[in-house]
């Protein structure tokens, strides 16, 4: 069985936090077997005995594993205000820069690039 799944999940902006739909894209391929007394452990499908394959195992499966950890609502995205949570995307929010907790300023240079 080959194919290709498409589905969408909501997502946070690992940045901003900003709750957004993702449209994500795997592709499927798995082995079936006829016969329980041939598989082993790498034919882990067996079609049963009605001839019916139950595909919901691999999507949710596949499907879970797809699913993106650190997602960006946009690759520009500034992200938070260390200080205040403003969203920076919508504009300066005012804070002195330079007031940033030292721990926080790897990141932020991370932010920048
Ligand atoms: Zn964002
Ligand atoms: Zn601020």
């Amino acid at each position: 069985m080959q194919g290709k799944l498409q589905a969408q999940t909501p997502v946070e902006c690992v940045r901003c936090l900003k709750p957004f739909e993702q449209t994500y894209e795997v592709e499927i391929s798995e082995l079936f077997v006829l016969d329980t007394a041939n598989s082993s452990d790498t034919d882990p499908y067996v079609i049963d005995e009605g001839g019916i394959i139950d595909l919901t195992p691999i999507v949710r499966e596949e499907g879970i594993l797809a699913v993106p950890m650190q997602v960006l609502c946009s690759p520009e995205c500034k992200g938070l205000c260390a200080e205040c949570g403003a969203d920076l995307n919508e504009g300066p929010c005012g804070c002195e820069e330079d007031q940033i907790d030292p721990r926080l300023a790897p990141l932020r240079a991370l932010l920048k690039k």
